[in-house]
């Protein structure tokens, strides 16, 4: 999976389209990312002691990754992502676009 924690993305689908934002968590089993401030739902909250009215709470859903682009610094821009084997069998990921290195998978 191209999306790493703490990555800058780029929505590139749906209602947030355009967006830039940072991740927040991954599901590499599901192709799932968590971004920040990206794909918000209202949780709706059953009447519980802490909340006896009930309540809605406005939340981030996950977004699959598909709809996302990690954004290269370089070319300020949200790009298509390549790997390169390092020394030692580290995997790097690199931009397709100008060959910048997007750091360690
Ligand atoms: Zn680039």
């Amino acid at each position: 999976m191209h999306i790493r924690q703490k990555d800058l993305v780029e929505v590139i689908a749906g209602d947030d389209k355009g967006v830039r934002a940072r991740v927040l968590r991954v599901d590499p089993r599901k192709e799932h990312a968590i971004v920040e401030g990206v794909n918000r739902v209202y949780k709706h909250l059953r009447r519980s002691r802490k909340h006896p009215q009930g309540g809605r709470l406005e939340i981030e859903a996950p977004v699959h990754v598909s709809n996302l682009l990690v954004v290269c610094t370089k070319c300020d821009k949200g790009v298509r992502i390549g790997y390169r084997k390092e020394a030692e069998g580290r995997k790097h990921r690199v931009c397709r676009r100008c060959g910048a290195d997007l750091g360690e998978l």
